[in-house]
């Protein structure tokens, strides 16, 4: 493809330490392979394990370190090889860059289970350079990592699904819980709540938040469209509710007892 596959810059806003501060960092992207494609980003969601990555928390950062992975972006140019996307696109790239595709996950569509998949960023690509997320300017990244955005979803609004949204999307999918009417509860309210209450609702279930305050409240029935909001130290309306839910997606990222939860749920 002669000039598209050249080598370009880009700038992001990267840790060079675990201070928790990010300043401008620029560096070389990969060419744009026959494979590739090359997204000029328009948003990045933050995700709770940005700040973890930032931070060190979990001891495995490298620096400097571009973050973010719920990006969101237009498709500047495609490789020679590309079929699904063209430019112009707007497109989501999540937090898998990479994997083997020879092993058993690989082939069976599961290479988020692949020994060696590549994270969107704080890691190796295949050309020995490190991986930089989507808190950049921009990113070249293989199709088989990209999706398409549906046409007239705001960018906005699409980033955050690419993690938070698969977090509990993949459950529900996973167990089979798509179908209408079912009762799901909704432990926990932060960012990955959320998702589950939009998304458990845009599947036709009802919907019972479960935070351990009132706080909430407003923000679960009205704002969110949840249709019940349930206080897990309140013990008569969790003795009410025994037995009363299909499932629950638990969201608390902190150590909390399973036993009371687990009562609410039909066995
Ligand atoms: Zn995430
Ligand atoms: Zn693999």
């Amino acid at each position: 493809m002669g000039s598209l596959e050249v080598e370009r810059k880009t700038t992001g806003w990267a840790a060079q330490d675990p201070s928790g501060i990010l300043s401008p960092y620029t560096y070389t992207l990969r060419s744009t392979g026959p494979e590739d494609v090359f997204v000029k980003v328009i948003c990045c969601g933050i995700c709770h394990t940005d700040i973890h990555q930032i931070k060190n928390d979990l001891g495995m950062s490298n620096y400097p370190m571009v973050p973010g992975h719920e990006v969101v972006g237009e498709v500047v140019e495609v490789g020679s090889g590309v079929t699904k996307f063209t430019a112009g696109d707007v497109v989501g790239v999540g937090c898998i860059v990479g994997c083997c595709g020879n092993c058993r996950p690989c082939k069976s569509d599961i290479e988020q289970y692949c020994n060696k998949k590549i994270w969107s960023y704080n890691d190796v690509y295949t050309d020995g350079k490190p991986t930089q997320g989507g808190f950049a300017g921009s990113m070249v990244v293989n199709q088989k990592f990209v999706v398409k955005i549906p046409d007239g979803m705001a960018a906005e609004q699409a980033a955050p699904l690419l993690c938070a949204g698969v977090t509990v999307y993949s459950p529900l999918n996973h167990f089979g819980l798509k179908s209408s009417g079912l009762r799901g509860g909704i432990l926990g309210l932060g960012g990955v709540g959320h998702m589950g209450v939009k998304i458990a609702k845009a599947m036709g279930h009802h919907v019972t938040v479960i935070s351990s305050s009132m706080k909430k409240k407003e923000e679960a029935l009205d704002h969110l469209g949840a249709d019940d909001y349930l206080v897990s130290s309140d013990s008569t309306r969790m003795q009410e509710l025994v037995d009363s839910l299909d499932y629950i997606i638990d969201t608390i990222p902190v150590f909390h007892p399973l036993v009371p939860y687990l009562l609410s749920v039909e066995s």
